[in-house]
């Protein structure tokens, strides 16, 4: 078999879990598989690169930052290629220069566009274990790119697609997916398996055991991915096409604390106005989340949304450059909320799995700010110093006491 294994930054913190993952891979390569690996940055060393980059200069240029943070992987690649010589294995380690990963150029948040796999090819073809760099692409520009954070996962299965992979297995410090984080949530249960669709949906939701680009590239190349533990050997999670899962309501509950509310206060009431907000923000590329518009009332209303806390400063500062065009009166915003969602194919056609979620948050006595639902999912934007809280009354609600319809 052709088998991808991705290690994440946990998993290679140290020269002791280098070692661990190396017998893990050769365990796979001895069984008479060819092995691909590929790696994140050891333990925080992309937090801490950003923060030396920060020390020079508090903003820093998106280019120079993407060639500081890739550094991070290719040492990880390296000591792991030692790490397998060591054990008496043939291995090579690559970046995306010398793979060939190519990238659309937005620097931070690249996304990859093509992957070569000759040079892969070639060098398993030399019975080597092949070493990529993750979280890294090439622009048009022949420039650097990172995928956005936690994108080691979309390159392994990236790779995994491209090589029509037998198998892309995501090791990571937890054992599987849960129906909730389980730092959160202690009686959080794992799921044996979860389809794309609602993987998908969690991990766009901010639960973070998998980027988001990952769990849509494996549902567009069919990838078999197995999400589980690099220091047990249990037997983790699979998401798939169809799961049985779709026996219950609910999958799993995501929180997002990355949120903030922003809200134009006495917007004149005329039509196109939500088309002149929104078209701002798509010009400057930041995503708008949940949208609520009050009422008209005496010909002036107001309109809420949200935008990733990362995205406040600049979204404010694009607002207030063009108040007299769009027309309001003040703005207010909030950086400390957070989006707590649950998610489950089973729930469109059940308007109890609503009522069930306001009645846990009403028992905790947390207020809601907004809602939002889709087929799948129904989320709430709450204040962040509730979020712990809010998360564990409706997983409780929804996994330790069930929910009747
Ligand atoms: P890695 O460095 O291996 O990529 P991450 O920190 O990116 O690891 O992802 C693993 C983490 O995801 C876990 O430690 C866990 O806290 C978090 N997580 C969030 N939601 C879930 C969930 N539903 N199931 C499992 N883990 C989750
Ligand atoms: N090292 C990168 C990060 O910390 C990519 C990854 O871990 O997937 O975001
Ligand atoms: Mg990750």
């Amino acid at each position: 078999m052709l088998i991808v294994q991705k290690f994440g930054g946990s998993s290679v913190a140290n020269a002791d879990k280098i070692q661990k993952a190396a017998q893990r891979i050769v365990d796979t390569y001895k069984n008479g598989h060819k092995v691909i690996v590929v790696l994140s940055a050891q333990g925080d060393t992309t937090d801490d690169l950003i923060a030396k980059a920060k020390e020079i200069n508090p903003e820093p240029s998106k280019r120079e930052l993407d060639m500081l943070m890739a550094t991070g992987e290719q040492q990880s690649c390296a000591l792991m290629a030692m790490a397998i010589h060591r054990l008496g294995f043939p291995a090579i380690s690559l970046n995306a220069v010398q793979v060939g990963i190519s990238a659309f150029p937005q620097y931070g948040n690249a996304r990859i566009s093509r992957m070569k796999c000759d040079r892969i090819y070639s060098e398993l073809e030399r019975n080597s274990i092949v070493i990529v760099t993750g979280f890294q692409g090439i622009n048009q520009y022949g420039d650097i790119s990172t995928l956005g954070r936690g994108g080691s996962d979309t390159t392994a299965v990236a790779i995994a697609a491209e090589m029509q992979a037998d198998l892309c297995e995501i090791y990571t410090d937890v054992d599987g997916v849960y129906t909730a984080d389980p730092r959160m949530v202690k009686n959080a249960k794992k799921l044996k398996e979860i389809s794309y669709d609602e993987m998908l949906e969690l991990a766009s939701l901010g639960a973070v055991v998998l980027h988001n680009r990952s769990v849509e590239l494996a549902k567009k190349y069919n990838v078999r991915l197995v999400v589980r533990s690099s220091i047990t050997d249990a037997e983790g999670t699979v998401v798939k096409e169809e799961s049985q899962m779709e026996s219950t309501y609910i999958s799993g509950i995501a929180l997002d604390r990355e949120t903030a509310q922003i809200t134009l206060i006495g917007m004149k009431d005329d039509p196109g106005m939500a088309f002149k907000i929104f078209s701002f923000m798509a010009k400057n590329k930041i995503s708008v989340d949940i949208i609520i518009q009050s009422i008209g009332r005496q010909s002036v209303k107001d309109i809420s949304f949200t935008v990733s806390t990362e995205n406040l400063a600049d979204t404010i500062n694009l607002l207030e450059k063009n108040k007299d065009f769009i027309g309001y009166s003040h703005i207010m915003h909030d950086a400390n909320q957070a989006k707590l969602s649950v998610v489950g194919a089973g729930m469109a056609t059940n308007p109890g799995v609503a009522a069930a979620m306001f009645e846990a948050l009403s028992d905790a006595n947390i207020s809601i700010n907004m809602i939002s639902t889709s087929e799948i999912k129904i989320s709430v934007l709450i204040d962040e110093r509730d979020a712990e809280q809010a998360v564990r009354y409706v997983h409780n609600r929804f996994f330790e006491q069930g929910v009747e319809f």
